[in-house]
């Protein structure tokens, strides 16, 4: 496994939409476990394949509700309610920023093993998951949030 370099925003990269996975191979089941290492060590909930520079459809979440999330090829089938709250990025780093997205959300993707699933999900959760979807479409937070961005306090080391 190994640390990934976070593209920031101002990276073509970040605006452009990912491609789908057709099958897992090797080197795609080495970068999924590389996210979720670089998620970590920057202490994010989510990561999307294009913040480490490669457009493909993939996904990991821990939003530290004991599950480690692995979603690719995502699709947003049903959305309902709605919820507004402070929402950051790796990509954008020091910043946060409010966004309103839905209360519940429905989304299909594959796992690890390309097994498909469908997830239900609420909350931060269901937050994280619009967050990171608008990622592989080539969306960050910024162009959805609600007045300006505030200066977020970060930890150095
Ligand atoms: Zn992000």
């Amino acid at each position: 496994m190994a640390i990934r370099s976070i593209r920031t925003i101002g990276d073509e990269i970040l605006t452009k939409e990912c491609k789908p996975v057709k099958e897992m191979t090797p080197r795609t089941a080495e970068l999924i476990e590389d996210m979720f290492e670089t998620m970590y060590e920057a202490n994010g909930v989510g990561l999307a394949a294009p913040q480490v520079g490669i457009l493909r459809q993939i996904i990991v979440i821990d939003v530290e509700d004991g599950k480690q999330y692995v979603l690719i090829n995502p699709e947003i089938l049903e959305v309902s309610g709605s919820q507004s709250g402070s929402e950051a990025c790796l990509s954008v780093p020091g910043k946060s920023g409010t966004v309103t997205r839905p209360a519940n959300v429905k989304v299909r993707a594959f796992d690890e093993n390309m097994k498909e699933f469908t997830l239900d999900a609420t909350e931060y959760l269901a937050r994280a998951i619009c967050h990171e979807c608008d990622h592989l479409k080539g969306h960050l937070y910024v162009e959805f949030a609600e007045g300006p961005l505030e200066d977020v306090q970060t930890e150095e080391d």
